[in-house]
């Protein structure tokens, strides 16, 4: 999709479908639906008179409504062949959410419709009268509407053989030139949320690909790949590095599969360099590129989708990709652990231990609990590389879908500062993360009889909290954000905004917090 910023007049701009967006006016609980549209075209509003009249359309989020404007009355001076209404909901309740998510409806509309070309009109708040519309900036609503377009355009049946050709080839975000101050705005927001929806398309396209075809050595060649043509550094190391590093636990979880692992190891440098005590912060990502279970192994129903459990190392990846684009004057370490998790002949057991990177003996009780045991070593070594502070994101625990089902995913943190900064970013990203404790009084529930600590939980009460306290082990004091996305990676659902297939949660939160660490 060809995506452009223009700065013109809707009424004269020649298309093949206009979208407009619209909200419901109504408030109350059981109030008749009251549709506005967010455009201050009298034209436009003329053409769409009789279908907001008609209670047929309510401004519903993720509500469409095609008119064809050859067939309206007194609309001879608009020069776009159909107007799409695109409902955005409450108007109290307008949100840059809901227009990411209007403006990904209005691409999926489109291309059901097999049209090519569509533009779409920003928002305009003073179509309706004062304060009932939450005021939003015009960067962040440029950046929210190509997000939502860029992140709803692309299907995943990438496999099918016959797959339809129904891509948007030209898209057009349309706003007045209102002033200088104005125009600067809302191109830069244009910019970032290019590159932003690029980065998690990027995610999402690794999620996409089968264990078959997206090995752990293949996701060190996409990452290496995207890193030269980025500019940024990259070391992709595999068993003998893991095994000099004594990452046992990491080892572990990679030796029973007759796929090597990959360490992954990306770093950006600000151009102007950093302070010497400036923070360089670590994102580490869990890599299972296929998870059987291992010797523990998982049953059968559904295990295709554990192509998935490499979701958190592609955000880490995809983060990089942005953030090298994005230029913040931090610098930044991605360490990516992947292996597949396989049962063989040489896989780890339940019962053995392994001494991980850090000297800390672990008790392996379950095998399917190797998510973990890679992102031991992977926080430990990023602190060895110097970082200052951590975040990790990984599918790491079906009990945080239990806890939280598939609309937040899992938040947990020992430092409120850093926590707090990754909070902040939500208002932003627009990503549901839900804190969840992890205090040392539940520390006991990983505690072993005859290590220091065990893979699992004493039972399975808990079991995401288990999980971080486990991770929690080999950050030590510094300050640490850890992710458990296995609930929201894939979009089991379409959405009128999304597609079915991977989601490429956590890129945005993840830039936005590297970024608040920026120092210009
Ligand atoms: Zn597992």
């Amino acid at each position: 999709m060809n995506t452009k910023l223009i700065f013109a007049d809707t009424n004269e701009f020649q298309t093949t479908m206009l979208a407009v967006f619209a909200v419901d006016l109504a408030s109350g609980k059981n109030a008749e639906s009251r549709p506005a549209l967010l455009t201050q075209s009298s034209e436009f509003a003329d053409a769409a008179l009789r279908l907001l009249g008609s209670g047929e359309f309510k401004a519903g989020l993720g509500e469409t409504a095609l008119i064809h404007l050859a067939d309206s009355p007194n609309t001879d001076s608009l020069q776009a062949e159909r107007l799409l209404i695109v409902g955005l909901g409450k108007a109290k309740d307008f949100s840059l959410d809901k227009l990411r998510k209007g403006t990904g409806t209005a691409v999926r509309a489109a291309k059901v419709r097999s049209v090519r070309e569509l533009a779409i009109a920003f928002p305009k708040s003073g179509a309706v009268a004062d304060g009932l519309l939450p005021v939003i900036s015009a960067r962040l609503t440029a950046r929210a509407m190509v997000e939502g377009a860029e992140l709803a355009e692309p299907d995943w049946n990438t496999y099918q053989s016959d797959r339809k050709d129904n891509v948007i080839s030209d898209l057009f975000l349309i706003t007045e030139a209102l002033d200088e101050i104005y125009k600067q705005e809302v191109q830069t927001g244009f910019a970032e949320g290019l590159i932003v929806a690029a980065a998690q398309n990027f995610t999402r396209s690794l999620v996409n690909e089968p264990g078959n075809v997206l090995t752990p050595t293949e996701l060190g060649a996409r990452a290496k790949a995207l890193c030269d043509e980025a500019g940024l550094g990259c070391e992709v190391y595999s068993s003998d590095k893991i095994q000099e590093l004594k990452m046992d636990a990491f080892w572990a979880v990679a030796k029973g599969s007759a796929e090597p692992p990959a360490l992954i190891v990306m770093t950006y440098e600000p151009a102007e360099g950093a302070p010497v005590d400036a923070p360089v912060l670590g994102l580490v990502g869990k890599g299972i590129t296929f998870d059987t279970g291992g010797i523990s192994i998982k049953p059968a129903d559904g295990m295709e989708k554990m192509k998935y459990d490499m979701a958190g190392a592609a955000a880490m990846i995809g983060a990089m990709h942005a953030i090298a684009r994005l230029k913040p004057a931090v610098k930044v370490i991605a360490v990516v652990c992947s292996a597949e998790n396989m049962p063989d002949g040489r896989a780890m057991k339940p019962g053995d231990i392994v001494t991980a990177m850090s000297g800390t003996t672990i008790e392996i009780v379950n095998t399917d609990a190797e998510g973990r045991l890679v992102l031991a070593d992977g926080l430990h070594y990023a602190r060895t590389l110097g970082c200052t502070h951590l975040i990790d994101a990984a599918t790491l625990t079906g009990a945080c879908v239990v806890a939280l089902g598939v609309l937040n995913a899992g938040l947990f943190s020992n430092d409120e500062t850093a926590c707090t900064k990754f909070e902040q970013t939500l208002a932003v990203s627009g990503e549901g993360f839900w804190r969840l404790p992890c205090t040392d009084d539940y520390r006991e529930r990983i505690t072993s009889e005859i290590a220091d600590i065990m893979n699992t939980g004493k039972n399975r009460w808990g079991g995401a909290i288990s999980a971080a306290m486990f991770l929690k082990e080999f950050v030590g004091d510094t300050p640490w954000v850890h992710l458990d996305i296995a609930g929201c990676a894939w979009n089991e659902d379409k959405k009128p905004w999304l597609p079915y297939g991977p989601s490429g949660i956590a890129v945005r939160s993840i830039v936005e917090w590297v970024r608040s660490y920026s120092a210009k």
